[in-house]
């Protein structure tokens, strides 16, 4: 069986085509325009290719209700044009095949579990640190839905006395993670985007602390296995061991876990299946639902 897998994301779109073992047979991407010019294409792509099944990881928020009318609608974004976008039933309606969806990053944060950074864990976080933040949580092997899903990227955290920009940037809260530890919540203070800077600039130092004020808020509210987290500002590579560092400090002793206390490098992790987590991930969201 040919299986579609689709990454949508909020700058690109990941399509491929994978076997039923999973071998990535063929891929391309194309830009995030308006669903009018974007859509048609990643249609006339995966009917070219003749799939039988689609798994769908899209950028959200998303409304995954299985009994809501909406199911599989993109709902507040502040992308315009994408708001209230039904994603799931214009690909059902037009490839009229079985289809899967779920967030970008549950999607990757599955991958991950089954197959990548986390596996043999049930319980397990992936975290992209980009040009926003987002999370997918796995609970007992399947991905956390609840009343929407998890928006790890708005909790809210204590800002850092010495942040300069100490509400964030988030549009909708103050001082959530998001808006203080993005991409641009890094590039609004240093001027330039995080690729740019030398690893001892100050910005990186409150990026770790908030970072790993998100590991402290995920241990104790998750219990998870294992955090994975990827995305560009991981492109900084000192961060992953100053972020495990802070993580233990915050912690203060508290969870007695050796995971934590004597391996915390295996315990916060990069992801294993970048760039491809989010693809490999709709790829076993079609999978499994067949
Ligand atoms: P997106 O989140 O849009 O899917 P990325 O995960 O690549 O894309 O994140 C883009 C963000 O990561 C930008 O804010 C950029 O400044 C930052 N970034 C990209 N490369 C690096 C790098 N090597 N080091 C640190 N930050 C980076
Ligand atoms: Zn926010």
């Amino acid at each position: 069986m040919r299986i579609g897998a689709l990454e949508a994301g909020g700058t690109k779109m990941v399509l491929g085509v994978f076997d039923e073992e999973g071998h990535l047979l063929e891929d391309t991407k194309m830009p995030t325009r308006s669903p009018a010019q974007t859509m048609p294409e990643i249609i006339s792509w995966f009917q070219e290719k003749r799939i039988e099944r689609l798994g769908i990881g899209t950028f959200g928020p998303v409304d995954l209700r299985k009994t809501s009318p909406d199911y599989g609608t993109i709902t507040a974004t502040p992308k315009l044009d994408w708001r209230n976008y039904p994603m799931y039933s214009t690909l059902v309606g037009a490839l009229q095949i079985p289809c899967a969806i779920d967030t970008d990053v549950n999607a990757a944060a599955l991958a991950e579990c089954r197959l990548g950074a986390a596996r043999g864990c049930e319980n397990a976080v992936y975290v992209t640190v980009g040009t926003g933040i987002g999370a997918g949580v796995c609970v007992g092997g399947k991905p956390v839905h609840g009343l929407m899903h998890p928006e790890v990227g708005h909790m809210l955290l204590r800002p850092n006395a010495n942040d300069p920009l100490p509400g964030g940037i988030c549009p909708y809260h103050e001082s959530c993670l998001e808006g203080l530890a993005s991409g641009p919540a890094i590039a609004k203070r240093a001027g330039t985007g995080a690729e740019n800077l030398p690893a001892d600039d100050p910005v990186f130092t409150l990026e770790a602390d908030y970072l790993a004020q998100m590991c402290v808020n995920l241990i104790v509210i998750l219990s998870p296995e294992k955090i994975v987290i990827g995305g560009g500002v991981l492109g900084q590579e000192h961060l992953m061991e100053r972020i495990r560092k802070e993580t233990v400090r915050l912690l203060g002793g508290y969870i007695q876990a050796p995971e934590i206390t004597a391996r915390i490098e295996s315990y916060i992790v990069l992801p294993a299946l970048y760039p491809i987590s989010g693809l490999i991930g709709a790829w076993l969201l079609a999978r499994d639902e067949a």
